[in-house]
């Protein structure tokens, strides 16, 4: 994924911030009317550069509404606003990815100094520096995580979100073994054994969840 380019004056408010002693650097300046300019520059970018699907749920959303779409501190800016405007810290995401994520901690090594750059300094799935691909794969609405990475993504973002909705429970699954079961149904690789077991499993689950109201 390509980073945002900002525009000269984008540019410089940016090269002001990161100008600033580090304890002068507030995270609230975000929400500043002076940088609404930026805030825009950056949304518009990645939504077009992710082909308006979101980094972390990989859903398409046809539109550039603000109330569908953030712009997505991959650090979050409350926890390292050194790196607010870093175009690498930045992606676009949709609300409900944004919400669930909150401000968990994502770096392997928090204290570190510098811009963490590599893909073995994130726990989860990082916009820039892994291929989405090789950590989650989609069954329709439901999600399997290929890797370590790609389960803290799933359980970061609650990409389970999706599949259990469709499931009719409407409680999240409260661990990993819920995924583990859809995906091994879904997985045309997989076993008749293993599915029966998963489904087996998966169904006693359901029971145990609120279900919607018919209709
Ligand atoms: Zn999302």
């Amino acid at each position: 994924m390509n980073p945002v380019q900002y525009g000269e004056a984008c540019q410089a408010l940016v090269d002001t911030f990161n100008a600033l002693e580090c304890d002068l650097k507030d995270h609230n300046y975000w929400g500043d009317d002076a940088i609404n300019a930026i805030r825009a520059e950056i949304k518009d970018h990645y939504i077009a550069e992710q082909n308006r699907r979101c980094c972390y749920c990989g859903r398409e959303y046809p539109t550039k509404n603000k109330a569908v779409w953030d712009g997505e501190h991959i650090i979050a800016k409350s926890a390292a606003p050194q790196f607010m405007f870093e175009p690498r810290n930045l992606a676009a995401s949709c609300k409900d990815c944004n919400i669930a994520k909150g401000e968990v901690e994502v770096r392997t090594n928090p204290k570190r100094k510098t811009f963490p750059d590599q893909s073995n300094h994130y726990k989860i799935v990082h916009p820039h520096f892994d291929n989405y691909h090789d950590h989650i794969r989609w069954y329709g609405d439901v999600v399997k995580p290929l890797s370590a990475k790609g389960a803290e993504l799933v359980n970061m973002c609650k990409l389970w979100r999706f599949g259990v909705t469709k499931a009719g429970a409407e409680v999240a699954p409260p661990n990993t073994l819920v995924d583990g079961w859809i995906g091994v149904m879904m997985d045309p690789q997989a076993d008749a054994l293993s599915k029966e077991i998963a489904i087996e499993a998966y169904k006693a689950y359901v029971k145990t969840q609120p279900q919607k109201a018919a209709g």
